[in-house]
């Protein structure tokens, strides 16, 4: 696999960062997640656009124009034959001597993208049998709205989920639901669709935009609330949004059955329109 690191495009046996990257001793960097399916990328400029908040907000610049970071991920694409998968990106605050004050602002950021090939990512089968969620306590920092590679908790949840015999866990917060793992979160109850309002509390997902978009273009109800793991266990059906999964269904909430166990006709429907809609869309 060729991956890009600081400028060049090589074998992945032969990338390097530094033992002083930022990422690596204090997190200090952001990701993007784009997903390819026929060879292009679904929803780039929304991913784009928040790269460049997340930097923002951390007080980074975006290390290239969008235009270029376009071209890098169409490069890595072709060049490892990705039809359907991912394209990873990560910039830290780059290499510095261990020191919890920034490094001066000229400190070159590093740079990684790569790719993982998935065949077949938008007929997962997971689509058709539902995912089963179990609920943990949201113990993330206050600013989730940053795509930072602080991802240690969402993968002990991860771990949690699996040890339950579960699929991924949602996080809960002063009683209502935050979001899942790696995805944001929703219910649908007498044909309204409920999920959490944006804040510092999630992350604004870019497939949540434009899944609400056509949801709303279809006239479908959208309530953006937030809602209790007892709303959510009394739904007619739940289903889960991001990048990689695109709608994935949700059949199973600690234990009680939504609806009749299976995925609901909203979550199958919004998965069908959201892959139609941004194939169409698709650089
Ligand atoms: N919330 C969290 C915590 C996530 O990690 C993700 C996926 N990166 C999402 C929501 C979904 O965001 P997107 O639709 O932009 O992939």
């Amino acid at each position: 696999r060729i991956v890009y690191v600081n400028g060049a495009f090589v074998p992945e046996a032969e990338a390097t960062v530094s033992v002083f990257d930022r990422g690596f001793l204090f997190a200090d960097g952001v990701y993007e997640v784009t997903s390819v399916l026929s060879g292009k990328l679904l929803d780039f400029d929304g991913h784009a656009r928040r790269l460049e908040r997340s930097l923002a907000e951390l007080d980074m610049p975006m290390p290239m124009t969008q235009d270029a970071l376009l071209e890098v991920h169409r490069r890595l694409v072709a060049e490892n034959g990705i039809e359907d998968g991912l394209v990873y990106l990560q910039v830290t605050r780059g290499a510095a001597d261990r020191d919890f004050a920034y490094p001066p602002k000229d400190t070159p950021q590093t740079v990684v993208l790569f790719t993982q090939s998935k065949p077949g990512l938008a007929d997962n089968p997971a689509a058709q049998t539902g995912l089963k969620i179990v609920t943990l306590p949201d113990l993330r920092w206050d600013r989730r709205d940053i795509k930072t590679v602080q991802l240690l908790y969402p993968s002990m949840g991860k771990m949690a989920a699996k040890a339950q015999g579960a699929d991924d866990a949602w996080m809960v917060e002063d009683g209502v639901v935050t979001e899942g793992t790696s995805n944001n979160a929703y219910i649908v109850k007498d044909g309204t669709i409920v999920t959490r309002h944006l804040g510092n509390e999630i992350l604004h997902g870019i497939t949540r935009a434009a899944v609400l978009r056509f949801a709303q273009e279809a006239q479908m109800k959208v309530e953006e609330r937030a809602f209790s793991v007892e709303e959510a266990q009394d739904a007619d059906e739940a289903f889960v949004t991001s990048a990689s999964a695109f709608v994935m269904p949700v059949v199973e909430i600690d234990g009680a059955a939504l609806g009749n166990g299976t995925p609901g006709p909203i979550a199958k429907r919004l998965r069908e329109i959201y892959l139609d809609e941004s194939r169409k869309t698709a650089v």
